[in-house]
């Protein structure tokens, strides 16, 4: 092996499983296996090394500027990897020219800007299966902990949670990488979620080294400071995990790490995995994109880091009823204030995103042009400051408390830097003139120098008469006087020559080779000293971090309460109030994001009423299209919105605070992760029925679609009575099964509702208006009309209908269904379900399993002929 070779076995042995990108000269090249790997995934040539051996070595490479879209692309397919650079200069080196790995990179530890959105945070999340020593508690059962931590802010928390929530947890943290311990099965890498999987080592687990790391980390003696409590071992477990992890990869430093948060749950409203997907909060349900859900509809934060908070805080809204109103206040402020609101956003627009910045400063990754941003975002303090003096809204107090104006290091900073700034400090020429004298008279003496050039060019001219002498430079010979050969016979003797062209020849003299000295020792040691006055302000600003990581943190909640108050001010949203009552009081209310997208005035509004009494469940039936599932998820979706902090769409809201929100809707987008329709929905359903409280609020759209009409109608119907009987939360059910409005006869806390529809010769028109009683038509064949289905299959439908009425009249007389056990019959025998009351003639199941928002005209066609064939 040679001993290059030795060396990238060395360095790829150092860097586990991530792929090693070995700098040679202007390349990097990936070897073996890595090469494969890279040539499949990057769409690099494979090529091989010692191509006559026996056994040639696989290589795929590519030009070291493209190193950061490749870099992407590999992190982008879920790789981790490590860059091993040329740690010294090839010429200067003896023999083989050092290398180390100078990054490791993986999804959950970037900080490159051109690898993050700089709206969106990117977590690296570690995950921990724990089993608490026995004794302390009966129930110990095994829990798991989970730590998330941001490298590009230094945000870090970790908590406790019982087995069955990581995936909701993970699915609210929305982490780019996840690390587990080797050895726990129970994590092995499910592909189909969303972050890239990476195994550790399981002593980076242990909970003593844990405890130890992370106490030096933040230069403490003990973690109960951050909130810790004796049963979270499990969230200390996982947060030492997830530092050791950062460590290896950041041998810059992690100094903007300053203290980690213990999550306790109890103070975020919950949300499971699906019902995230579902309401569509970060992501949408289609494309898992930002455009088109909720935070994309409502943002217009004007900071990156405002828009990354306004994410958290609608991924996890508040269940405090202070935490809540202490937001709505100081919303509240900047909606009635309109002028306060342009002034502190126009200053907000004009800072930097000093919270990467921030990281960058401790990850050793810093250039000049950062230094000048952070002192940029400085000079915006005073003004938004002095706005913000004197206010009564105690958030808004707290965070003018913590807008630190840093004068000195501002000072410092506006005098050092010119005007503009390189993103290198390499590049040089980034400090102001006049603000360090030795710095000065080095730059004059280089420029003083390059002027003696120009002058000894001419009067070289004048001497020897050759018209095109010139003085030109190069690395290799310096400074020299080039003769083309036209001229060559005027050449003086004193001239010595250093170099033969095709066209000239290159001279040097004595006289040019001393200034050349001078001038590039002036060049050199101008460069070092900017070197050491960048090196300076980098320490200077470093001192100031924790501070000015409170100003950032501060900078980005004033944005979010700015921003919520402008959403509600363009678009007439209202202050919610809110109990810890469970009721629930909307008039006219909007779905927040049709609101926004649709044009103004568009949208019809709808009331919602949940009184504890007569409308504990409200029943919503009405045709496909009409406005069912938008309506079920604008309640959930004013009530999410306001437990974050916001303002809502609607005339007034009167808000119970719930503790969990469960939304379980239309099953056909889950049949990509594999399981049956149905078998999701069970599941789901059977998640809400066992942990909805009294305080939750439960939508269902559509339960029971999965299965024969028979089985659907039956569960829909049960699953209706254990709410209200068992759980009694706050439910809207959107349902197409008709029978179920009977139920409104026998549960007194049962309200039915039905989409308005207007018939108008034969036409029907959805009017999108909630209104109250149970709808008696379906209209699918109406929807499909709209479709486009041909008229005659609509006719035909028509007839085929009618007789199925007539059958389910005739069926009637058949044997209703008798009330569950050990319930009272409080509607003295009214409480009939025909569930066998239709003939059952298999095309009636067909008819009534079709799904006719996503029928062709010609499925409905074939259909037809199917049925009538049947007949
Ligand atoms: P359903 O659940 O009854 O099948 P949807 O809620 O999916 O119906 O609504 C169907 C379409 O009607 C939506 O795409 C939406 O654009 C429109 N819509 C629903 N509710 C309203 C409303 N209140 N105002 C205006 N348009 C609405």
């Amino acid at each position: 092996m040679t001993p290059m070779m030795k060396q990238y076995h060395e360095a790829k042995a150092a860097c586990g499983d991530a792929l090693l990108l070995f700098r040679m000269g202007d390349f990097y090249e990936l070897f073996l296996e890595d090469a494969k790997t890279a040539a499949r995934v990057l769409g690099l040539t494979l090529t091989s090394r010692d191509k006559d051996s026996a056994n040639p070595t696989a290589m795929a490479g590519f030009p070291h500027h493209q190193l950061d879209s490749y870099l992407c692309k590999l992190i982008q397919a879920g790789f981790r990897a490590a860059v091993c650079e040329q740690v010294e200069d090839p010429k200067q080196a003896k023999g083989l020219v050092k290398r180390e790995i100078t990054r490791l990179v993986s999804a959950g530890t970037l900080t490159d800007d051109d690898l993050l959105d700089p709206r969106e945070a990117n977590y690296l999340a570690a995950v921990v299966l724990h089993t608490p020593r026995k004794g302390k508690k009966q129930t110990d059962e095994p829990v798991a902990g989970i730590a998330w931590a941001e490298l590009s802010s230094g945000r870090f928390c970790a908590g406790v949670f019982p087995m069955s929530r990581v995936e909701d947890e993970l699915a609210r943290i929305g982490p780019a990488e996840v690390i587990y311990r080797e050895d726990d099965a129970k994590f092995s890498p499910d592909s189909t979620a969303p972050w890239s999987w990476t195994a550790r080592p399981a002593w980076s687990f242990a909970e003593d080294a844990s405890v130890e790391l992370l106490c030096k980390q933040f230069s403490v003696g003990s973690l109960e400071g951050f909130g810790f409590r004796d049963d979270d071992t499990a969230a200390i477990r996982a947060a030492g995990a997830a530092l050791t992890y950062l460590q290896e990869t950041q041998p810059g430093g992690l100094d903007h790490f300053r203290s980690i948060s213990a999550h306790h749950r109890s103070g975020v409203l919950e949300i499971d995995a699906s019902t995230r997907r579902s309401l569509e909060i970060t992501r949408t349900l289609r494309t898992s994109s930002r455009a088109g859900s909720l935070v994309d509809a409502i943002d217009l934060t004007c900071t990156s880091a405002g828009s990354r908070m306004l994410a958290d805080w609608i991924a996890a809204p508040l269940v405090d009823l202070d935490a809540i109103c202490l937001r709505h206040d100081a919303v509240e402020e900047f909606f009635s204030q309109a002028s306060l609101r342009t002034e502190v956003r126009s200053i907000l627009k004009q800072t930097y995103d000093i919270t990467r910045l921030l990281a960058r400063i401790a990850t050793g990754r810093t250039g000049p042009r950062d230094l000048q941003q952070v002192s940029r975002t400085l000079a915006g303090l005073p003004t938004l400051k002095a706005k913000l003096a004197g206010r009564t809204p105690k958030r808004i107090v707290h965070l003018e408390s913590h807008l630190h104006l840093c004068p000195e290091l501002r000072s410092e900073l506006e005098s050092a830097l010119a005007d503009e700034c390189p993103l290198n400090a390499a590049d040089g020429n980034f400090v102001r003139k006049g603000f360090d004298p030795e710095l000065d008279s080095l730059r004059e003496l280089a420029a003083g120098g390059k002027q003696w050039i120009l002058e000894y060019q001419q009067r070289q001219m004048d001497v020897t008469g050759i018209p095109n002498l010139k003085v030109g430079y190069n690395k290799v010979f310096g400074y020299y006087l080039e003769v083309t050969n036209a001229h060559k016979d005027k050449v003086p003797d004193d001239f010595i020559r250093k170099q033969t062209l095709k066209n000239c020849e290159r001279y040097i003299t004595p006289e040019l080779k001393e200034y050349e000295e001078k001038v590039l020792a002036a060049d050199e040691k101008a460069a070092a000293r900017e070197q050491l006055i960048f090196h300076n302000l980098r320490t200077r600003t470093h001192h100031h971090l924790a501070t000015l990581q409170e100003v950032a943190v501060a900078m980005a909640e004033l944005d979010v309460l700015a921003a919520l108050a402008e959403l509600a001010a363009q678009r007439n949203w209202v202050r919610p109030e809110m109990t810890d009552d469970s009721v629930l009081r909307i008039e006219a209310g909007r779905h927040p994001v049709l609101d926004v997208t649709l044009p103004q005035g568009e949208f019809v509004p709808n009331d919602c009423v949940h009184a504890p009494e007569t409308g504990m469940i409200l029943l919503i039936t009405g045709p496909n299209m009409s406005g069912k599932s938008t309506y079920i998820r604008q309640v959930a979706l004013i009530t999410l919105l306001a437990q974050a902090g916001s303002y809502v769409p609607a005339e007034s809201a009167l808000i119970g605070i719930a503790d969990r929100i469960f939304a379980r809707v239309g099953a056909s987008d889950e049949l990509s992760r594999g399981q049956s329709t149905f078998m999701v929905e069970m599941v789901e359903t059977a998640r809400i029925l066992n942990t909805a409280t009294s305080r939750s609020l439960v939508i269902l759209d559509e339960i029971g679609r999965g299965t024969s009409t028979y089985d659907g109608l039956s569960l829909a119907w049960a699953i209706t009575e254990h709410l209200h009987e068992q759980i009694g939360c706050r439910t809207l059910f959107a349902t197409h099964y008709h029978e179920l409005t009977q139920l409104e006869e026998s549960l007194p806390r049962v309200s039915n509702l039905n989409v308005a529809v207007k018939e108008w010769n034969d036409e029907v028109v959805f009017l999108h208006r909630i209104i109250p009683g149970g709808a008696d038509k379906s209209y699918g064949i109406h929807v499909a009309r709209l479709a486009g289905v041909p008229s005659e299959v609509n006719e035909r439908a028509k007839d085929v209908l009618a007789q199925l009425e007539i059958d389910h009249r005739d069926a009637l007389d058949r044997p209703s269904i008798a009330p569950p056990q050990g319930h009272s019959d409080r509607s003295g025998g009214s409480y009939q379900l025909t569930l066998f009351g239709f003939s059952d003639h298999p095309v009636l199941s067909q008819v009534q399993r079709l799904d006719l928002n996503s029928m062709t005209p010609i499925d409905a066609m074939q259909f037809l002929q199917r049925a009538q064939r049947e007949l």
